[in-house]
């Protein structure tokens, strides 16, 4: 599998991807990447190390590995004899790299895995390198970056190997309990106790472009279940797709998605993790259009539908900069239907999370025409809580028909995946500001909604049920639905009037399909003049206030009606 078996003295090797004979040189300037056909390369640590970071920055973990053969272990060999082995043909002591760096001017702990070092395999030694690298990292306040590569725990050191897993993980805890940053880099190969354990358990997992990971090995899994394995079983993309991984990065990006993904938590700048100051700007005085005369509500209906609309993606695209999408809810599914990641609003970061559509029939069918399935539920539960660990502002965007109501969302829990998501916003120690953007359909809707301030666009939707359904189940047929539509009281000034949302975000003449740059920097104004006052906020007032907000919704609420026409 390695492109070059030698060392750099030798001037040619052999791609052990495609066969192409290629230039020592020139392979190692292009990062051990083939040329040819992209095949990327096993490195050696100090490889890894010098690709990542910035030149000149890494600073060794100053302790030595500590000498171990705790069972006396004899197979062939003595186990000191293979350690000799490996020290010697790797230049190592041991099968991981440690220290402190700088990648992107943002500092940082770092662990790299060798795998030519015993098959990377996870030791005392290496456990104990890697809890002492997290360790200095929550000292110094730093996030942590740990790259994989091991076949699992090393047989030779019995059930203290195993215990490691237990070890290193116990330190990343403590770094996630204090909002410290931790990412696993997945190299090729990354199984069983270091899959099971530090590589999968941190806050983002990005899997280098050919890498594989799982627990058990195919070899394994074929002689146990007697199957053949799919097409790419454990590969990136495998990953990827079930939910198992952030995002795949091809080893040239490595260095660049890692300085975004610090620059977000504001490793190591002056001004704080919460980013340069944002001057508080007055909103652009709006028209008060909770009290406009109401649209016909079927009308409006048809304009929260339009396929016209901008979706999420474009919202991220016109009305924040530098999204970064986070994938996967690492229990077996990346649902399409809502997308999450990263991004920043007038230079400030925060966890974006809403519902996708598309244009087209095409793209509506690929995101499942914005219905998320459970899995898209608990993507959106897992980025709710990296916000609130890595104090991040959460701003949802909210435009779905509703959840998605199939048999397989049914098998996979869709009523407690929804309730999960309200009960976990309602208490969610950071700010939350919701917009619904198009249709708000039913819970669905609010998984995303129990926000600190709920802003509707002006011909958006918010509902507890399809006026379709709503006309079926208690009209004589569904031809009543714009009837129905009209009973529900679902346009942004009804339910400004009732207190469901706190402002209306103005459309562009026509509708936002009519003018989508508009709708955006609408949108953008409206969440920054939201977003801002309860940054200032003390977060359990924050919370306190947010409980509130919910608990008016009750029969004490009898006077509203006086309100509504
Ligand atoms: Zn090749």
């Amino acid at each position: 599998m390695t492109a070059a078996a030698s060392s750099g003295e030798t001037l040619w090797s052999r791609c052990g991807g495609c066969a192409t004979l290629l230039y020592r040189k020139r392979l190692r300037r292009n990062l051990d990447v083939c040329p040819e056909c992209g095949l990327h390369a096993r490195l050696a640590a100090p490889e890894r190390v010098s690709q990542l970071v910035d030149p000149s920055s890494f600073q060794p973990l100053p302790d030595r590995a500590v000498e171990v053969d705790p069972i006396d272990f004899v197979d062939v060999l003595p186990y000191p004899h293979r350690l000799t082995a490996a020290r010697i043909d790797t230049g190592l002591p041991e099968a991981v790299l440690c220290g402190a760096a700088t990648i992107g001017g943002f500092r940082c702990g770092l662990a790299v895995m060798d795998f030519r070092f015993l098959g990377g395999s996870l030791g005392c030694a290496v456990g104990e390198l890697i809890t002492r690298t997290a360790e200095q990292a929550l000292e110094a306040g730093l996030p942590l970056i740990l790259v994989t590569a091991s076949g699992g725990a090393r047989m030779q050191e019995g059930a203290l190997s195993l215990m490691q897993m237990a070890t290193v993980s116990q330190a990343i805890a403590a770094l996630r309990e204090a909002g410290l940053l931790t990412v696993s880099v997945l190299t090729d190969p990354t199984y069983g106790g270091v899959a099971a354990s530090f590589a999968t358990n941190t806050d983002l997992v990005l899997a280098e472009s050919g890498a594989r990971m799982g627990f058990a090995g195919p070899r394994v899994i074929r002689q146990v279940t007697g199957r053949n394995l799919p097409e790419g079983f454990q590969t990136a993309e495998f990953l990827l797709r079930h939910g198992q991984v952030d995002m795949v990065v091809p080893r040239h990006a490595l260095r660049a998605r890692l300085a975004t993904l610090l620059a977000a938590v504001g490793a190591d700048r002056p001004a704080g993790r919460s980013g340069a100051p944002v001057p508080s700007r007055p909103a652009d005085p709006a028209p008060d259009l909770a009290r406009a005369p109401a649209p016909d509500a079927w009308e409006t209906v048809r304009l929260a539908r339009h396929p016209g609309r901008p979706t999420t993606l474009d919202y991220l695209e016109s009305a924040f900069d530098g999204f970064t999408e986070l994938h996967g809810d690492r229990l077996g599914g990346d649902c399409p239907a809502v997308v999450g990641g990263v991004a920043r609003l007038d230079g400030r970061h925060l966890i974006v999370i809403g519902h996708q559509k598309g244009h087209t029939t095409a793209e509506l069918a690929a995101r499942n025409f914005g219905m998320a399935t459970p899995a898209g539920h608990r993507k959106a539960l897992r980025l709710m809580r990296l916000a609130a660990r890595l104090g991040l502002p959460v701003v949802t965007l909210v435009d779905t028909p509703g959840a998605d109501p199939g048999v397989d969302a049914e098998e996979h829990g869709q009523a407690a995946a929804i309730a999960e998501n309200i009960l976990t916003l309602s208490v969610l120690p950071t700010p939350v500001v919701t917009v619904v953007t198009g249709e708000g359909g039913s819970g669905g809707a609010l998984a995303l909604a129990v926000a600190d301030r709920v802003l509707m666009l002006q011909h958006a939707v918010y509902s507890v049920i399809s006026p379709e359904g709503c006309a079926a189940i208690l009209w004589p047929g569904r031809t009543a639905a714009p009837q129905a539509a009209r009973a529900l009281r679902l346009t942004a000034p009804d339910l400004c009037r009732l207190g469901v949302v706190d402002e209306v975000v103005p459309e562009p003449v026509g509708s936002a399909a009519d003018d989508p740059e508009a709708t955006a920097r609408a949108v953008r104004q409206a969440v920054l003049a939201n977003l801002l006052p309860l940054l200032d906020v003390p977060t359990a007032t924050l919370v306190q206030r947010r409980r509130r907000r919910f608990r008016r919704f009750g029969a004490a609420r009898a006077g509203v009606r006086a309100g509504l026409r």
